[in-house]
């Protein structure tokens, strides 16, 4: 079995490859995957002894946690599968509102159990910050969940250097979720160094950059979700972008892998990144991106990546 990686300071062990669930469920990002395939994904995951799942309440909306709840239903047990989701959105007349209060996040913690038909999700994550609300005061709520034994582990996602400090005040905050993939370095400035002295596990999302960086698209490829208003997948700089991934290609090939496994074992080497949860379409892609693990970069093909993405 694939040795299980510790999340921060919690106690929750993971397959360092997981599966992001955005899709599942026809996500408004990616509304075109059918609901049975949603849960092949899910089913595919877990056969291959991968354990670490991402979804949310507002993926779907709901349907992902729903789906991911008919999924554990079938399988009868749930010991070794760690559940992450994340909750702060909330409908107010048909608009969707952030909330953090302490209220509405005891709320959505408890809409989330229901869903995921389980009595308790292993990381919950403040899905983004509000305006509002103490960023302590709303992990203080998270603390006593997992007092209570609702949650196991405490998460923030989308939050500033500022706001994260704010939250990991008294020392709760186990995992950060932040975009971060070799086009969107950001998180480079402050938030991986912060997260790797304190201890806090850090989880990249969009790692593959919405599939840009899997080596798959040419500058002819249309896309009919999200990518087509990324500015990464645009114009001019959707070339360069391609041409980018590209010249990872000679890397790839001395690895015997793919572009999508370099790609994400990279990011297995910087210092906080424990686990990835690539989205995946196809049950395919589930199985493929577990080959990731076969891949060990050295320091010069790590350094060479590192410089095609800043130039
Ligand atoms: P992603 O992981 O960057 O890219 C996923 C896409 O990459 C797939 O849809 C597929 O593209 C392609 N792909 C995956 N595996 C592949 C393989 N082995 N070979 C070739 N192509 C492959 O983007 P994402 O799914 O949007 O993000 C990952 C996860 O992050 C989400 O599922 C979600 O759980 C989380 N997330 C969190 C937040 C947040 O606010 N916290 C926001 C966004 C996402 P095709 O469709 O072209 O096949």
């Amino acid at each position: 079995m694939t040795e299980r990686i510790a999340l921060g300071k919690s106690d929750l062990l993971v397959h360092p490859i997981g599966l992001g669930t955005n899709a599942v469920g026809g996500h408004n990002l990616y509304p075109n995957l059918n609901e049975e395939t949603g849960k092949e994904l899910v089913r595919t995951a877990l056969d291959s002894g991968m354990n670490f799942l991402d979804t949310a309440f507002i993926y779907g909306p709901e349907r992902s946690e729903e789906l991911i709840g008919e999924v554990l239903k079938e399988r009868g047990s749930r010991d070794d599968i760690v559940i992450a989701t994340k909750g702060a959105h909330k409908f107010v007349n048909g608009e969707v509102k952030l909330d953090n209060s302490p209220a509405f996040l005891r709320e959505a913690v408890e809409g989330s159990l229901k869903r995921l038909q389980t009595d308790y999700i292993d990381l919950y994550y403040i899905h983004f910050p509000d305006e509002q609300t103490p960023k302590d005061e709303a992990v203080g709520e998270l603390k006593r969940l997992r007092d209570e034994g609702k949650i196991k582990a405490i998460g923030v996602s989308n939050f500033s250097i500022d706001q994260l400090k704010e939250a990991n005040k008294d020392g709760y905050v186990d995992v950060l979720q932040s975009e971060y993939n070799l086009f969107q370095r950001e998180a480079e400035k402050d938030l991986l160094p912060y997260t790797a002295e304190n201890q806090i596990s850090f989880i990249p999302y969009f790692p593959l950059a919405s599939g840009l960086l899997a080596g798959k698209y040419s500058k002819d490829s249309k896309f009919d979700d999200i990518r087509a208003e990324n500015p990464l997948f645009k114009g001019e700089a959707f070339e360069r972008n391609l041409e980018k991934v590209e010249k990872l290609r000679e890397i790839s090939e001395s690895n015997h892998a793919d572009v999508a496994h370099v790609v994400l074992a990279w990011y297995l080497t910087r210092d906080s990144i424990d686990a990835l949860i690539p989205g995946a379409k196809r049950p395919d892609q589930v199985l493929d991106n577990l080959k990731t693990l076969d891949v060990q970069l050295t320091r010069e093909e790590i350094e060479r990546i590192d410089s095609i993405f800043r130039g």
